[in-house]
């Protein structure tokens, strides 16, 4: 699975006519095998054993490319640093309070909330968010009843 996914994105950089070099490689692999929603800085770190010339700012750039060719969604929460999804297609976040861990959920009814708001508004709606807060299930284990 993870491997058809890696095949995938390489296939859409070399469609697009990005250049895939060793660290782009890299970065996409632990993107697909964390399977979290990392910051440009924890793939730093993940990675700068691997490329000890690599810069965070390099790691965002290469995002940055990710992104425009649709491998990302970059979300941005506030003031915290950005983090980075592999999966793009349409889904929802359930976000710890806590550790600020982000697990992927589904749940296809919301396409109808920008229907409503486009009617009630006038608006031409592009997209929607929708993050839940509450305590991750390790965090709640840890927690002292
Ligand atoms: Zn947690
Ligand atoms: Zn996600």
């Amino acid at each position: 699975m993870a491997m058809n996914q890696l095949k995938e994105a390489l296939e859409t950089l070399k469609d697009t006519g990005v250049r895939i070099t060793p660290q782009r490689h890299a970065i996409l692999e632990y993107l697909i095998n964390s399977m979290s929603h990392p910051t440009a800085d924890e793939i730093y770190k993940a990675l700068e054993g691997k490329f000890p010339n690599m810069s965070v700012a390099t790691v965002y750039n290469n995002l940055r490319v990710f992104r425009e060719v649709g491998l990302v969604k970059e979300l941005t929460f506030g003031d915290a640093s950005s983090r980075f999804d592999f999966v793009t297609s349409e889904h929802y976040h359930v976000i710890c309070e806590h550790c600020g861990k982000i697990v992927d959920f589904h749940y296809p009814g919301l396409d109808e909330v920008e229907h409503l708001a486009a009617h009630v508004t006038g608006f031409k709606v592009d997209t929607h968010r929708l993050e839940i807060y509450g305590t991750c299930p390790d965090c709640a284990g840890k927690e002292v009843h």
